[in-house]
């Protein structure tokens, strides 16, 4: 079946190029070009993936992220932010933003985020699919405890409640305690982003969002570790 994205974009020159380009490779296009009929679309037809404007008619972009997370709708969702604005780009991370590219962006750039993103989607429905078909894998590091068949991680036997991002970010980072991996490695390895240079804010924004959850003190960490100018490690 043909994957389906959703455009939301109220400036038609854009809609039109993104809309050319994405056929092209494939996709089913479904174009929304204010925010409430954008909301409305991703919760009717429950698209593979959703491009995102920030400024736009009757409910920005923003709001409609939020108000998608706030249904428990975790459809990957690419912001497309007009400006270099650094808080644009973080303020679309934490309202549940997996990633955003900055206006005028590179076409190959954006089909190569459109792919990684839904590939993802894609091997978590199949782990779901063989954790009914096989007994689940379980692996016990220090108080944390991995399901890696129910994507399930638990510290002191209370389940965490991680984005599919966060529990990969935290099931590659634990799978080789103490050793340092770089922000870019992990764009690669957690995002998907193959030969990643570009913009690797979106790393320390999921790896705050994942200490608030995983530590005791996310102030002071004890488990996901910084080491500057280096990268992030998981110890036990
Ligand atoms: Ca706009």
């Amino acid at each position: 079946m043909r994957k389906q994205i959703l455009i939301v974009e109220d400036e038609k020159n854009i809609v039109d190029i993104l809309t050319f380009n994405l056929e092209k490779e494939g996709y089913e296009i479904l174009v929304a070009y204010d925010g409430d009929t954008g909301l409305q679309l991703a919760l009717a037809k429950n698209p593979d993936l959703i491009l995102l404007d920030i400024m736009l008619p009757s409910r920005n972009g923003f709001d409609v992220c939020r108000a998608l997370r706030a249904q428990n709708n975790c459809t990957p969702v690419i912001m497309l932010t007009a400006r270099e604005e650094e808080t644009d780009k973080v303020f679309g991370l934490e309202v549940g933003a997996d990633d955003y590219m900055t206006k005028p962006f590179s076409m190959r750039e954006l089909l190569a985020r459109v792919k990684a993103n839904i590939r993802r989607t894609g091997m978590a429905e199949s782990a779901a699919q063989s954790a009914d078909e096989s007994s689940p894998e379980r692996q016990v590091l220090g108080r944390f405890r991995f399901d890696s068949a129910l994507m399930m991680v638990y510290k002191d036997d209370k389940a965490l409640d991680l984005t599919q991002r966060e529990y990969e970010l935290l099931y590659f980072l634990s799978a080789s305690p103490g050793k340092v991996f770089s922000r870019e490695v992990l764009m690669e390895r957690v995002w998907n982003y193959e030969g990643y240079v570009g913009d690797v804010r979106a790393v320390d924004v999921a790896v705050r969002r994942l200490r608030e959850k995983v530590e005791d003190d996310p102030a002071q960490p004890q488990f996901i570790l910084t080491r500057r100018g280096m990268g992030y490690l998981f110890q036990v």
